[in-house]
């Protein structure tokens, strides 16, 4: 049984949803939503979730690098993992692709799983 997580939205406590009413009779309360598996490992539903981004994209943002110049997708940084499968669906293959040049290179499977190993130039 996983740990139950308090909803980050900011108005999650303001929607009078019957799940959120809680408490002992004539003492009950809405309260923010308790939950094991949360969007974002974060918010209880997609309003929550829009409700915070609302409030706190900005400082967001501007705390973790704000985007000032256009970025650029060229040949050396446009390598992407991909994976298929073979004609009979039997197995997966799998494939770094550059988006630019298509050029296709193979990968084995723990490259592909490896969120360290890349092509591209950093
Ligand atoms: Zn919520």
């Amino acid at each position: 049984m996983s740990e139950l997580k308090l909803c980050q939205g900011t108005s999650c406590h303001q929607y009078t949803t019957q799940d959120r009413l809680k408490g002992t009779k004539g003492n009950k309360t809405f309260q923010t939503r308790r939950r094991s598996n949360l969007l974002f490992d974060e918010f209880c539903s997609q309003h929550c979730t829009h409700d915070w981004i609302a409030q706190y994209i900005t400082r967001a943002i501007d705390h973790f690098g704000r985007t000032t110049e256009a970025k650029h997708l060229t040949e050396q940084n446009a390598w992407v993992k991909q994976y298929d499968w073979d004609s009979n669906y039997q197995n997966r293959f799998y494939v770094y692709v550059n988006k630019i040049t298509k050029e296709q290179r193979p990968l084995t499977e723990q490259q592909y799983d490896d969120n360290n190993y890349t092509l591209n130039e950093r």
